[in-house]
């Protein structure tokens, strides 16, 4: 039988249309991993030798596999608005077309227009930051995380930093607070209890010890409730100004609009990086994909002194962004100097959706697809923004036997659908649907519908 299958030479004749497709090293690995497996089957289990044509087909499959890129787009149903797991958040028409436009050809990233000569990257982006936050200087680097590295790392390399013990927070992925801060080198010194922390426990700190700063994490995941007391924003910054020392504030999500006032929702304020900065925090740092609803990035803004000595840092250079994340960061901070973020910025967007259109959508979706029943839900925020908040939607909801495993057919649609499990029914959430999603989302449920008429009881 082995005698039987046609040589590899022999195969790649036969394989014209997958050799223009995919070129000739990929096509002949596939057709060599076609005929190996094929050599261990017939050795293992025996039988009849395939055909050429089968043999090619196998090998498209594995062509297929193999080059389909991992990152695919996907349907968020979920109703969780800056989704992590799901890249976080979709970017305005403008940063997309701002992206593009700099991808294709040569950008000035670091090339000085006017002089003709070498420029910094770390110029981008920053005018338009400081007049948005009343920030002197800024930086932009990969991501918060790195934001809170080189702030550390480039003011207290093994010196001693001030966080209260209500602070030493995790935000998942991997972040610590306390781990972030061994890694940069800096020393922690915990202020406090757990539930009330005061400002003469960060005198009598002072009073013992040499510090380099003093540091303040947003509480981005969780809430403290009950007997708990914190000094103010203004009050550590006048203390630490007091002693000559940075206060610095890792922000979290960081919002330049006020959550408690954006239209139709119903959430509560979400400290902006506006009032921080005026309540006197040297450096305040942030996410360029969380509530600012833009790329992937981490913003420090604050004094211009600390920003000089972060841009000389050696880190800032391992740290430091992309033309892609500058071309979308600045079209996105445009949108909120215009005033048309919540017009613009998709995560905006769905955040201030009226009930009203949302249930509209539902009932759409309903009549579209024959069945299913919309029932009151809530979506959320996300991203470790405004924990145990949520905004009031409509769900539809699909009584289906196994909702797991519908669930799971949804994830091999194309593109795949990601809805969630509420009371043994699957339900799509619109909010967190992208409009033109809207005939792709109808197709996956209705072909995993029809997959099992006994769906329709
Ligand atoms: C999300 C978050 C971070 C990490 O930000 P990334 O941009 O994901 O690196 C750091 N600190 C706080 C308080 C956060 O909420």
């Amino acid at each position: 039988m082995l005698r039987n299958l046609p040589s590899i030479d022999r195969l790649l004749t036969l394989s014209e249309p997958l050799l223009l497709e995919f070129g000739r090293p990929l096509t002949t690995d596939a057709l060599r991993a076609t005929l190996d497996e094929t050599r261990t089957r017939l050795q293992t289990s025996g039988g009849e030798a395939p055909d050429p044509d089968a043999l090619i087909a196998r090998a498209t499959h594995l062509l297929h596999t193999w080059t389909t890129p991992t990152l695919q787009p996907v349907i968020n149903a979920t109703g969780v608005i800056i989704h992590t797991n799901l890249g976080r958040a979709p970017l305005s028409r403008a940063a997309i077309q701002a992206m593009q436009t700099a991808a294709l050809g040569y950008t000035n990233l670091e090339y000085d227009l006017p002089k003709g000569q070498r420029g910094s990257r770390y110029d981008h982006a920053e005018d338009l930051l400081k007049r948005l936050t009343g920030a002197e200087a800024a930086l932009v680097v990969n991501n918060n995380a790195a934001a809170v590295m080189l702030v550390l790392s480039a003011l207290a390399k093994r010196r001693r930093v001030l966080i209260s013990r209500t602070q030493l927070v995790e935000i998942g992925g991997g972040f610590r607070i306390p781990d972030v801060m061994a890694q940069s080198g800096a020393k922690l010194v915990e202020i406090g209890a757990t539930n009330r922390v005061h400002l003469r426990d960060y005198e009598t700190a002072l009073a013992e010890q040499p510090i380099a700063l003093l540091l303040s994490a947003h509480q981005s995941n969780f809430r403290i409730l009950g007997f708990h007391t914190e000094p103010t924003r203004a009050e550590l910054a006048t203390l630490a100004h007091a002693h000559h020392l940075p206060y610095v504030e890792d922000l979290g999500s960081g919002t330049f609009l006020d959550t408690a006032l954006v239209s139709g929702a119903t959430l509560t304020h979400e400290p902006t990086v506006q009032e921080s900065l005026a309540a006197g925090v040297d450096l305040v740092t942030f996410s360029g994909d969380k509530l600012l609803g833009g790329p992937q990035a981490g913003i420090i803004a604050g004094r211009a002194d600390l920003v000089a000595k972060l841009k000389k840092h050696p880190l800032a250079r391992a740290l430091r962004a992309d033309k892609l994340t500058y071309a979308a960061l600045s079209a996105t901070l445009l949108h909120y100097l215009k005033g048309e973020a919540a017009r613009e910025i998709p995560i905006w967007r769905m955040i201030s959706l009226t009930p009203d259109a949302i249930r509209t959508r539902a009932q759409t979706w309903r009549d579209a697809l024959g069945t299913g029943e919309l029932i009151s839900g809530e979506s959320t925020i996300g991203g470790g923004s405004l924990p145990g908040e949520t905004l009031l939607t409509t769900l539809l909801a699909l009584k289906v036997p196994s909702p797991q495993r519908f669930l799971s057919t949804l994830r091999k649609a194309t593109p795949p659908l990601i809805a969630r499990v509420e009371n043994d029914q699957v339900v799509f959430d619109p909010r967190t649907v992208l409009d033109e999603q809207d005939e792709n989302l109808l197709h996956a449920v209705k072909s995993c519908l029809n997959a099992t008429p006994s769906y329709h009881s």
